[in-house]
């Protein structure tokens, strides 16, 4: 079933002194929600247990940033999907932009990780999206598909119906350019056309967010688009009144 989530990624931001702060601010005004739009958080993992209790009240659900692609071992500073399940994290970012550039992720471990989590019933946020050059040669919608078909090829569609994608552009992430709305659609329903190319009803449920430098200003065009279901956010996520505002736009 599509889903209506905003997702806020912290990266390496964040503080413990400030999470008291942050979820007071946060929580009353989701609370003006329609029960039908999620919230999840990804913070950095330390902070999991005091968003824990700090969030019990509220229905914001956390999500990890990554997850080793093994399951246990003499893996030094990695996090299983289990350790993630362990302080029920339900959500867990795979593929991100940067974890693909700065840490070298490749196709194969982000195909590794999303086995990871849904072994443990973790649900992948597939992150895919073209940098401005293959942008510019026309390459987008084809980077795309091949970042999707490496794990929509390999895993059967029976097993994928809780995983979200996140399309989010390199060339939008932190840097203040947001894909306009049109553009945006334009690559989601080619997002939904890949999907159902493995099944017609596998493409129709899929739930797809747009991420990159969603802001209070531009949330609500972005997520009125057809075939867009939500947001992925980073910057804007780490202040609550703004990202109260980006989920309010979902309303
Ligand atoms: C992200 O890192 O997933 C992201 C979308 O970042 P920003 O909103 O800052 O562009």
């Amino acid at each position: 079933m599509r889903r209506k989530i905003v997702a806020g990624n912290w990266k390496m931001n964040g503080s413990r002194a400030s999470l008291f702060d942050y979820c007071d601010a946060l929580a009353p005004s989701l609370e003006k929600l329609p029960e039908d739009v999620q919230v999840v958080l990804a913070p950095p993992a330390v902070y999991f247990a005091d968003l824990q209790s700090l969030l019990k009240s509220s229905s914001i659900q956390l999500s990890g940033q990554n997850v080793a692609a093994t399951k246990a071992g003499a893996f030094t500073g990695e996090l299983s999907a289990d350790m993630l399940s362990d302080f029920d994290c339900r959500w867990c970012l795979v593929g991100h932009s940067e974890r693909r550039s700065l840490f070298g992720e490749t196709d194969e471990e982000v195909l590794a990780k999303v086995e990871r989590l849904l072994e443990v019933g973790l649900v992948p946020i597939l992150c895919v999206g073209e940098t401005l050059a293959q942008r510019d040669e026309g390459m987008a919608v084809d980077v795309v598909r091949k970042q999707l078909s490496a794990v929509f090829d390999r895993i059967d569609v029976t097993r994928l119906d809780s995983l979200v994608v996140a399309y989010e552009p390199v060339w939008a992430i932190g840097t203040g350019k947001t894909a306009t709305p049109e553009q945006a659609q334009e690559m989601h329903a080619s997002i939904r056309a890949v999907a159902s190319e493995k099944a017609r009803g596998f493409g129709q449920e899929l739930t797809i967010l747009y991420g990159g430098s969603v802001n209070a200003g531009n949330a609500r065009a972005l997520f009125a688009q057809q075939d867009i279901d939500g947001g992925l956010v980073g910057g804007a996520s780490l202040k609550a009144e703004e990202f109260s505002q980006i989920c309010e736009s979902m309303g």
